[in-house]
């Protein structure tokens, strides 16, 4: 059924959150939806692909508000339908339910993640626990529960499809997991809490956007950002002009570290900059979320005692591969001895060269990236400012992103200019499958703007259902940096990457072919939703797609073969690091997410302290990728007791990419072979099984310790279990 798909991938962050409305303002405003608004009915565009062109901020709220009661009534009607439940009268009408909401909700989602006016962060605010109880009014009415459990009793005298069974299950354990089994009083408290949650969680939200931007680096004082290119001289002059201030600016970037800390050669600006990122969200006032997040984890616990679970995580990991906390927690535990090695390794190399140039000073945090681009540089000679020209994006994405995907899958892109989009740098290309057939619609919108969250992430417009004749529309969003007027975008081999996963969701969601809308596409588990994306950033390094796209953008010649092996050679290089951050990310989320409820609120500074100290990660040079503070993933968005999934995710798609090295790499037939056994079936069958069925085995995670350069290349392939 059209719920809401709250969760995007990859970065994120997105409930929606704000203060309890009167009734009376959302029946105004759904006293106003009517057939002049762009949602009232189906898009009459390609795909019916939103009406950008007509659609106003004031359209939303009266078009969510009568979504929801539309869905409302829908749901009443097969909750109270006389006749005995059959899978046709109540599992199949529910996935008709809500189509005007989902059809406002993800044009919402995608326009508020992206591109936010204050009009629609109002609106934001206003609906965030309205929406929270929407979804408990459907999951926590006792009519509909017993109708599903019914079916849910007898399935296997029905004889369904495997899809069908597979929704009957699906739907029966998202109403067990909602809380449909509590009693009437427990019901109560739930909603109560669920409204809580929904409403902090926009108020770290929007906490936090306007903290990230507060806390950019600001100075009038050019030689402080000594080290840094003409180019990005030139973008911190645009970022300042664009906030109306004389000098310069740096915005942050979501992450603990920033981007250009890596060239910045004044130690005092790159202290600045740090600080300024890891205490974000921690200097007082309004912007400040410590208190916020303290309470999401001790409401969370309580929620998941209420439900009869040991914490939350226990309740979040249920439906998910890994199953359990221990099982994901053992899993990051047998990833931090390794990882901790070799990032010790990488700090020695430092060290060294700090000495060497007589600094004079012990390692911090915020040398790490300018100290390891010199390591990099010295050890392979590889200079970003050399790498970028070959990297130009509309090159990336034609020769590289949709070559591989055509080398693959046989699918074709031709961009629309004739479909409206929210914001004129937005680009839409209509894809066509093998046999020349219209199949998705596919918009990026890759630069970095104030109003946009921060990260990288795909969502859909329009979801894929052969029960409702819908196809695909799905987006990729980035915070690429922005050009100035005139001058190519040229990409860090980083940001091609990003280009590669967001674009492993898209095809998850545009190969989608599934009967039912909730289990249509990306709507898999958490820690198997990051598969196809991580999968198919291989492709990037793979050699006949690489020297298809890495090529200059004055001139159009191919990446210098000496280049190219340095950069490939380099991608091994600083994984110590790369990978210690987000485990220790990752561990601190899942520590957060089994607190028991009898825990009185923490102190979020020390909390994260002894959780780090406890997993060995409380490491003085390499602090954690995400601060609790800052930790949207956790906070905002859909990735509570879920950040461990990226890490689950790649061992999946590292033994993939092993699977496809061992079978002749990027051909037809294996595209075709994966495209056919997981992307094309979101969530219609167990994932598990799924994946071993088309691997062969229970993925090893060796093949991601050999990616990341902890183990030797040529250690033996591991036997299929
Ligand atoms: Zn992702």
């Amino acid at each position: 059924m059209n719920i809401i798909r709250l969760c995007r991938f990859c970065s994120l962050a997105f409930l929606f959150m704000g203060m309890l409305t009167t009734n009376e303002v959302a029946m105004a405003a759904q006293a106003e939806f009517g057939p002049s608004n762009p949602f009232y009915a189906a898009s009459t565009l390609p795909f019916q692909a939103p009406p950008f062109d007509k659609i106003k901020d004031s359209d939303y709220q009266p078009a969510i508000e009568a979504g929801m009661a539309q869905q409302i009534e829908e749901v009443k009607k097969i909750a109270d339908n006389p006749a005995p439940p059959t899978f046709e009268n109540t599992i199949v009408a529910l996935e008709k339910t809500g189509q005007l909401f989902a059809r406002v909700m993800q044009v919402f989602n995608g326009v508020t993640g992206a591109n936010l006016s204050p009009e629609l962060q109002k609106v934001q605010d206003i609906e965030a626990p309205r929406l929270a109880a929407h979804q408990d009014a459907i999951y926590l009415n006792s009519k509909l529960f017993q109708r599903v459990s019914a079916i849910y009793e007898k399935r296997a005298s029905l004889k369904l499809d495997p899809e069908a069974l597979r929704l009957v299950e699906y739907d029966y354990l998202q109403f067990v997991h909602a809380g449909a089994k509590l009693s009437d009083a427990d019901k109560t408290e739930l909603k109560k809490l669920n409204e809580e949650e929904s409403t902090l969680a926009n108020a770290f939200t929007t906490k936090l956007l306007a903290a990230t931007k507060n806390a950019a680096f600001v100075t009038t004082d050019k030689n402080a950002l000594a080290g840094l290119s003409a180019a990005q001289i030139e973008a911190a002059e645009e970022a300042a002009k664009e906030r109306k201030i004389i000098g310069y600016v740096i915005p942050l970037q979501n992450t603990t570290q920033q981007p250009d800390l890596e060239s910045l050669s004044n130690r005092t600006t790159r202290q600045t900059i740090f600080e300024n990122s890891w205490n974000r969200a921690e200097r007082g006032g309004a912007d400040d979320t410590r208190e916020t997040v303290a309470r999401l984890a001790q409401l969370r616990a309580q929620k998941a005692k209420l439900l009869g679970f040991e914490n939350y995580g226990a309740w979040k990991l249920e439906d998910q591969m890994a199953k359990t906390p221990a099982a994901a927690v053992k899993f990051m535990d047998s990833l931090v001895p390794g990882t901790t090695a070799k990032a010790a390794v990488e700090a020695k190399d430092i060290q060294e060269a700090i000495d060497a140039q007589k600094g004079g000073f012990t390692l911090q945090p915020w040398d790490w990236e300018f100290y390891s681009e010199q390591v990099r540089k010295a050890k392979y000679e590889l200079d970003e400012s050399q790498i970028k020209p070959y990297f130009e994006l509309n090159n990336v994405l034609q020769n590289g992103v949709f070559y591989a995907a055509t080398q693959l899958y046989g699918i074709t892109f031709k961009e629309r200019t004739d479909i409206p989009v929210y914001h004129p740098d937005v680009r839409v290309f209509e894809v066509f499958d093998v046999d020349g057939k219209p199949m998705a619609l596919w918009y990026c919108d890759y630069f970095k703007r104030d109003n946009k969250n921060g990260g990288a992430w795909m969502d859909v417009f329009v979801g894929q259902s052969k029960l409702l004749g819908t196809l695909p529309v799905v987006f990729n969003v980035a915070n690429f940096s922005k050009p100035a007027a005139g001058q190519p975008a040229l990409l860090s081999f980083g940001d091609v990457t990003t280009m590669f996963h967001e674009f492993g969701h898209a095809l998850h969601g545009m190969f989608a072919n599934t009967t039912y809308p909730s289990l249509s596409g990306t709507q898999v588990a958490r820690d198997f939703v990051e598969f196809p994306s991580q999968f198919n950033e291989h492709w990037a390094t793979y050699p006949s797609v690489f020297d298809h796209y890495a090529k200059h953008y004055k001139t159009g010649d191919a990446i210098p073969a000496e280049l190219a092996a340095k950069i490939k050679k380099a991608e091994k290089f600083n994984q110590g690091y790369a990978l210690t951050e987000v485990v220790a990310a990752a561990q601190l989320d899942m520590q957060w997410h089994t607190l028991p409820a009898s825990d009185a609120l923490k102190n979020p500074d020390e909390f994260e302290k002894q959780a780090l100290e406890k997993k060995h990660l409380l490491i003085s040079y390499l602090p954690p990728r995400y601060r609790s503070s800052y930790f949207s993933h956790c906070w905002g968005g859909g990735y509570a007791a879920g950040y461990y999934a990226y890490l689950w995710s790649e061992m999946l798609d590292d033994a993939a990419y092993q699977w496809f090295k061992e079978h002749g790499g990027l051909t037809r037939a294996n595209g075709d072979r994966l495209r056919q056994m997981i992307l094309s079936r979101g969530n219609t069958g167990e994932l598990g099984k799924m994946y071993a069925a088309w691997y062969g085995g229970e993925p090893p995670v060796e093949p991601m310790l050999r990616e990341r350069g902890l183990l030797p290349e040529d250690s033996a392939v591991e036997k299929r279990k």
